[in-house]
């Protein structure tokens, strides 16, 4: 599985348990992601995205009229206008009867009295909305807009987040201790164990083998001696920890992650 469809599943499961954050930072720089990511919020289909539906098409074709994308080109100014006109588009009725969505790509390029405007809009945004903002550079945003998205850290580098998948293993079955000193290894392996957690209670209720995301742990899987409950309150401490993760270092985030395993 790759960053993108671990991410991808990790909203699925966020939707799945009702604990989708109406703003988002995503720091790095892929839109295609964020659609894939609008889909699977949108679509009535309960597991991920049909791809069928006209809503699904039409987020696909970026043509849905319940998403907005302000996304100027690299080296053009998010002005003040373009906000004006995203807060115009949040308050309007939805016309599918479902949530909008806003997507700022380049999201430090926003001017400084766009800024402002806009953090007015995270602050008032009508509850059934969404926000994604992309930028790679999140030390030109401004910290209030920030500290009011839930981050998702995109890898820097593809080869660094290839993980070692007998360190998580041996870290699950026979609690042996991982040494995380990388703030994006942190997430990678988090996303990992929230994947096979999930796993892992799926595999309880449903025989068919099709369901799990990570097919060829089935035989490890087998080998975790808790039932699923316990994995349940694992999974939930996962999540918890994987959302706070701007708020805590990385090695206390690492501690914490020790303690509950
Ligand atoms: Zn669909």
């Amino acid at each position: 599985m790759n960053y993108k469809e671990k991410i991808v599943n990790y909203f699925q499961i966020l939707k799945k348990h009702n604990k989708l954050s109406s703003s988002y930072l995503i720091v790095g720089d892929d839109l295609t992601l964020i659609f894939d990511i609008i889909k699977l919020i949108n679509c009535s289909y309960e597991e991920g995205s049909c791809n069928k539906c006209d809503d699904c098409r039409k987020i696909e074709r970026r043509v849905h009229p319940d998403v907005f994308l302000i996304s100027q080109s690299s080296n053009e100014s998010i002005k003040i206008e373009d906000i004006r006109e995203a807060q115009n588009f949040l308050f309007l009725k939805s016309f599918q009867g479902k949530s909008k969505f806003l997507v700022i790509n380049y999201a430090h390029k926003m001017t400084l009295e766009s800024a402002n405007a806009f953090l007015k809009t995270l602050e008032e945004a009508p509850s059934d909305s969404f926000i994604f903002l992309i930028s790679s550079r999140v030390d030109l945003i401004l910290p209030t807009i920030v500290s009011r998205c839930r981050r998702i850290y995109l890898p820097i580098k593809e080869e660094r987040n290839i993980l070692n998948r007998k360190e998580i293993w041996d870290f699950i079955l026979n609690r042996k201790e991982v040494y995380i000193k990388e703030r994006d290894y942190l997430d990678s392996f988090l996303l990992s164990l929230i994947m096979i957690m999930r796993d892992y209670i799926v595999s309880f209720f449903l025989s068919d083998i099709n369901n799990l995301l990570s097919k060829e742990d089935l035989g490890r899987l087998k080998k975790i001696n808790y039932p699923p409950s316990i994995a349940q309150k694992k999974l939930e401490v996962l999540l918890r920890i994987y959302n706070a993760i701007d708020n805590v270092n990385v090695n206390l985030a690492t501690n914490i992650l020790k303690l509950n395993f």
